[in-house]
């Protein structure tokens, strides 16, 4: 296959690991962003909960996800073989927890509902989830075990993609992308905040929120993105008290906790659509502190490391988008929402597939840019 040059703009979890698939294969490949690795893929729990998401929304990304999820155990020991860096993939699956019966009675149907999907939802007595948990609290009406929804640390990806990145000789310009123009031959060239401009064969658009800031892109592309802001919480706390994933109802609100190996754990979130405001509010985080509490009341002995606001890109119709624009050198890799840890490692090798081929595979048919022309 030819050699190809391949600008990306953007080095979120989107952007990186595309271009990881990317100059694996060869391409010559520069990345152009001031600050990689520092967005909502920061931000992020590290989920890989393709289940506990399913939550009554479309089968097609549900479908994506689970297929990414299975995807993820090569695509982690691709990136560590280059690295030498784990990613911090965890298997130890997901306890689902409701917290008092109108809760309960939430997940119960949400239950019936992913076991109608083919997904295994295995209930939990008491018993079991103290052998499970012992610090947990309760006892609560609805516990279950969900073994396919996983976790990554998402950090240790985000070092672990700039390193193999590096090793395989991937170029990073520590600049803002000002426009993505039209040169008039039907390509697109990059312009850089310093005025520079330059002409890749193909160049990939993968900024995450900050897509409508880009001038020069077509306006279906800029307007199809917003952000949705999100307040994540990580604590210190000491390995023994927390061992898998917790996603729970408390009087109806959700919150997950992630522990990762050292201890901490990563309290969250927000989702809210407030534009790019970057304020952090009292309430949500004392609401996400004192649920986490009744859940796991000895994580009131935690050291309180970090409160964090991030932007997830959410598209017009909450799925991504996903491939080459009309018939130009331009690539999307936008819209990857609340499951951009997960989504990647599936929209990273339909993407370059995308980009090396100038088809749009079929596995990622339905999440192509022609939707915009619609939206
Ligand atoms: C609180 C929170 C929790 C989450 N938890 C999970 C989870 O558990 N599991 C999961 O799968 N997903 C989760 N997500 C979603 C996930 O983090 C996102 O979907 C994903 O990180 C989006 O990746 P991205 O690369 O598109 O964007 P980002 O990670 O935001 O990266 C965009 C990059 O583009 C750069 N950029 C912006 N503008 C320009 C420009 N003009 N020129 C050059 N570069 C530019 C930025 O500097 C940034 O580095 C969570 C998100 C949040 C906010």
């Amino acid at each position: 296959m030819a050699q190809l040059q391949i600008g990306v703009v953007g080095g979120g979890v989107a952007g990186l690991s595309a271009a990881f698939r990317l100059a694996k294969h060869n391409h010559q490949v520069t990345v152009f962003d001031p600050d990689p690795a520092n967005g909502a893929s920061h931000a992020a729990a590290g989920m890989l909960a393709p289940a506990s998401e399913a939550n009554f929304s479309e089968i097609p990304l549900l479908r994506l996800m689970q297929h990414s999820n299975e995807l993820w155990t090569d695509f982690a020991a691709e990136i560590e073989a280059v690295s030498g860096m784990p990613v911090g993939l965890r298997r130890e699956g997901t306890i689902v927890i409701g917290f008092e019966p109108n809760d309960a009675r939430d997940l119960e149907r949400l239950s019936e509902f992913q076991r109608e999907l083919g997904i295994e939802v295995i209930r939990l007595t008491r018993h079991q989830l103290k052998e499970l948990e012992p610090e947990t609290g309760g006892p609560f009406p609805y516990a279950a075990m969900i073994d396919s929804d996983v976790q990554l640390d998402n950090r240790k990806l985000m070092d672990s993609l700039l390193a193999a990145l590096d090793s395989l000789g991937t170029r990073f310009v520590r600049q803002s992308v000002s426009a993505v123009n039209e040169r008039g031959d039907g390509g697109y060239e990059i312009v850089l905040d310093d005025g520079a401009k330059v002409q890749p064969d193909a160049v990939l658009v993968a900024p995450g929120s900050y897509v409508g800031t880009i001038s020069g892109l077509p306006k279906a592309v800029t307007r199809s993105i917003r952000p949705v802001k999100g307040q994540i919480i990580r604590v210190q706390a000491s390995p023994e008290l927390l061992r898998h994933v917790i996603r729970a109802k408390v009087y109806g609100k959700t919150l997950y906790m992630v522990p990762r190996s050292d201890g901490e754990i990563v309290i969250g979130a927000t989702q809210e659509e407030v534009g790019f405001d970057t304020t952090a509010k009292v309430r949500p985080i004392a609401e996400m502190l004192s649920q986490a509490a009744l859940l796991l009341p000895g994580i009131g002995e935690a050291d309180f490391i970090e409160h964090m606001v991030r932007f997830r890109p959410g598209s017009f119709d909450n799925s991504p988008i996903v491939g080459r624009y009309e018939d130009s050198n331009l690539f999307l890799c936008l819209g990857h929402f609340r499951h951009g840890i997960l989504l990647s490692a599936a929209l990273s090798k339909y993407v370059a597939m995308a980009i090396e081929t100038g088809k749009q595979p079929l596995e990622i048919e339905q999440f192509s840019a022609t939707r915009l022309e619609a939206s």
